[in-house]
């Protein structure tokens, strides 16, 4: 009797599962319409729909048969965010854009432009479980991870809002890239596929807070994105204070990892320093940096800290900032100070979204 009843339980399980179909690569694609008793040149179309000209439909899908889209309405789900807000900079053109997911969960997306072309920030989780001190994302925690469809709409979305190409891509908004790591893989194989965006590995940057392992995995793939590391601090002891991953990951132990991923890559490591005023910004501070740093064949983005409310962190002043920078250009390290975008609209990594819940929040209660 057990048995029978373990056997319905998992039909149904078959059955009600959905096949998430923006998720899926060309080969999983082509896959399912064999499934289907489809032609393989289905697959293709398919793809072109939702990967290059960013249909928010399965009706939209034309040259389908009438059949086959509803086959596919009853059977796939079709990931489309929801714009929920959009703050637009007067000053330099960045937009944050909130997008709703199906489940009701918010994140938030940014686009920069530059010079050189248009820059998507994406969120790679909805919050996230990390715990970094100065980060807003982290404050409620992780709600959970997105799938490769989320991942990739939030670029659809901003390139059909806009009418203009995107030609890179950071994965630095909210969550934990690593901590999202097949999804991860998915999403990278989609977005640099010929078939597809068809963006440049080079042009794609994925930022960790150091997972160790993954970083290593990472490596061992050898693709030829940009690593950047959230390192925030030259000294095991005060790292700890601003990231409790330090906890599980030793700081030596992360440079190793930064150093295998140079050595695997050949790629050039990106390190981020968040300066927060009177924390990690004094002359101790950058002379332990540029004994962690030197002779590294690497890029150091210090990025003055975001205030956020819920903590009493402060930005350093702008002489020390700058003083911060070239007292690592004199040792030879390669270092930038992150222009901050949207300085107007601002609210640092995840505070549209925790205004937005905390709003929600207010509305029900
Ligand atoms: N989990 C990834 C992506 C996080 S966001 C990571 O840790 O790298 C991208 C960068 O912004 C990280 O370096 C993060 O530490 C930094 N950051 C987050 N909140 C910030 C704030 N309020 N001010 C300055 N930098 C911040």
């Amino acid at each position: 009797m057990e048995q029978i009843d373990e056997k319905m339980v998992l039909e149904e399980a078959v059955t009600t599962e959905r096949f998430d179909l923006k998720s899926a690569d060309w080969e999983q694609l082509s896959a399912y319409m064999n499934t289907l008793g489809e032609k393989a040149f289905r697959a293709k179309q398919i793809y072109e729909w939702m990967h290059v000209k960013h249909v928010s439909s399965i009706d939209e899908m034309t040259n389908l048969s009438k059949q086959l889209r509803e086959k596919l309405k009853q059977t796939c789900t079709f990931t489309v965010l929801k714009q929920l807000d959009v703050q637009i900079s007067k000053q330099d053109g960045t937009r944050k854009y909130l997008f709703g997911l199906s489940d009701g969960n918010v994140i938030e997306s940014v686009l920069m432009r530059y010079k050189h072309g248009n820059s998507v920030c994406i969120s790679s989780q909805a919050g996230c479980r990390m715990g970094c001190r100065f980060c807003a994302s982290t404050l409620d925690g992780l709600a959970r991870s997105l799938t490769p469809a989320e991942m990739l709409e939030q670029i659809y979305r901003i390139g059909c809002d806009i009418g203009e190409r995107i030609s890179n891509v950071v994965v630095m908004g909210s969550g934990e890239p690593l901590d999202n790591y097949e999804n991860l893989l998915v999403f990278i194989r989609m977005l640099t596929d010929v078939h597809g965006l068809n963006i440049s590995q080079r042009n794609l940057t994925v930022s960790t807070c150091g997972l160790v392992p993954r970083m290593r995995q990472l490596a061992d793939l050898q693709l030829q994105i940009t690593l950047a590391l959230s390192l925030h601090a030259s000294s095991q002891e005060k790292r700890l204070t601003l990231m409790p991953i330090a906890n599980k990951y030793e700081l030596s132990e992360v440079m190793d990892a930064c150093d295998y991923y140079f050595e695997k890559t050949g790629r050039r490591m990106t390190f981020e320093y968040s300066l927060v005023g009177g924390v990690n910004d004094t002359d101790e501070d950058v002379e332990g940096l540029c004994r962690l740093l030197k002779g590294k064949n690497c890029h150091i983005n210090l990025i003055p800290v975001n205030p956020i409310k819920e903590r009493d962190y402060v930005q350093s002043e702008r002489d020390t900032v700058e003083a911060f920078r070239r007292k690592l250009e004199q040792q030879g390290i390669n270092a930038t100070v992150r222009r901050e975008m949207g300085r107007d609209i601002d609210g640092a990594c995840g505070q549209l979204r925790k205004r937005h819940m905390d709003a929600m929040d207010t509305e029900t209660t």
